[in-house]
């Protein structure tokens, strides 16, 4: 997606590199990767395993740094700060959403959601508030008592949601939120994370391999051994991805793997 100068970058990478050494072996996780995400959009990133996903994740919250470029988000320079001051960062705007929930089992969904603002200056009965707001937000004031056990794992996963939205982060970051879901409550939590992009104008950055997640998102990018797709591969990532759907390729066309 092209930079414009009159809309706010939420994500700005500029030849960004992540090189590891492997014995003798340089492994190039990611290899110089430029791009811009508007704000309040929803993008998804694609491709196999071992092409640079979980990597590149890491890098746009903080939680990495770059072996080379610029690593711009939310207006702040990420790869000039400290590991203190990425943690005091993130927790201010980053919301963090995982393949498997990761919700404390002894707590109720008002409690796990609630947890985030510990960290923040709000009295007991502030903190029930917001929490109960977020759970709203997704669905699910009348399970506020219940514990993860006694949810389903779609439910989990939009108390996962409400939790990572407790305290009004501008950037969501959800690696795989779908793949422990059947069809239904994963197309439950893509449409959620819509709802949150248009009506809560959050940037939402997810990593899948669904893919009912291209009817959902504003742009799928694709990763291959720590390359960013463009053009036509880019379309043929996607074509492949529609025909695993049972659906003819956007344009009408198959795009044969090896050509055009
Ligand atoms: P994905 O999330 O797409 O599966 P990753 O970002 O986890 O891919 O990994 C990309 C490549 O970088 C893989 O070849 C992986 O083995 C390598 N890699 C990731 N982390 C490390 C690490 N800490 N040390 C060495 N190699 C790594």
């Amino acid at each position: 997606m092209a930079s414009s100068p009159d809309v706010p970058q939420s994500i700005v990478l500029r030849h960004v590199s992540r090189h590891y050494h492997r014995g003798a072996d340089e492994v190039r996780a990611l290899d110089d990767v430029s791009l811009s995400i508007p704000a309040g959009t929803f993008v998804s990133f694609m491709g196999p395993s071992g092409s640079g996903k979980s990597t590149l994740l890491n890098l746009i919250c903080g939680i990495d740094r770059p072996t080379a470029g610029e690593v711009i988000v939310a207006g702040r320079r990420l790869d000039g700060m400290t590991e203190d001051q990425l943690a005091r960062w993130r927790a201010r705007h980053v919301g963090l959403i995982f393949q498997f929930f990761n919700l404390i089992p002894v707590l109720s969904a008002r409690e796990n959601v609630a947890l985030p603002l510990l960290l923040c200056d709000l009295d007991r009965s502030e903190r029930r508030r917001r929490a109960e707001i977020a759970l709203r937000v997704v669905g699910l004031e009348g399970r506020a008592d219940h514990t993860p056990a006694m949810l389903s794992g779609g439910e989990q996963q939009r108390v996962a949601i409400a939790r990572a939205i407790v305290s009004d982060p501008d950037l969501l970051i959800a690696d795989e939120p779908t793949g422990d879901l059947d069809a239904r409550s994963a197309e439950q939590v893509l449409d959620l994370l819509r709802t949150l992009r248009i009506e809560l104008g959050k940037t939402v950055v997810m990593v899948t391999h669904d893919p009912r997640a291209l009817r959902f998102v504003d742009q799928a990018y694709h990763l291959d051994k720590g390359l960013l797709l463009e053009g036509v591969d880019a379309e043929r990532a996607r074509a492949a991805l529609d025909l695993g759907l049972g659906r003819e390729p956007r344009g009408g066309q198959a795009l044969a793997p090896g050509g055009p």
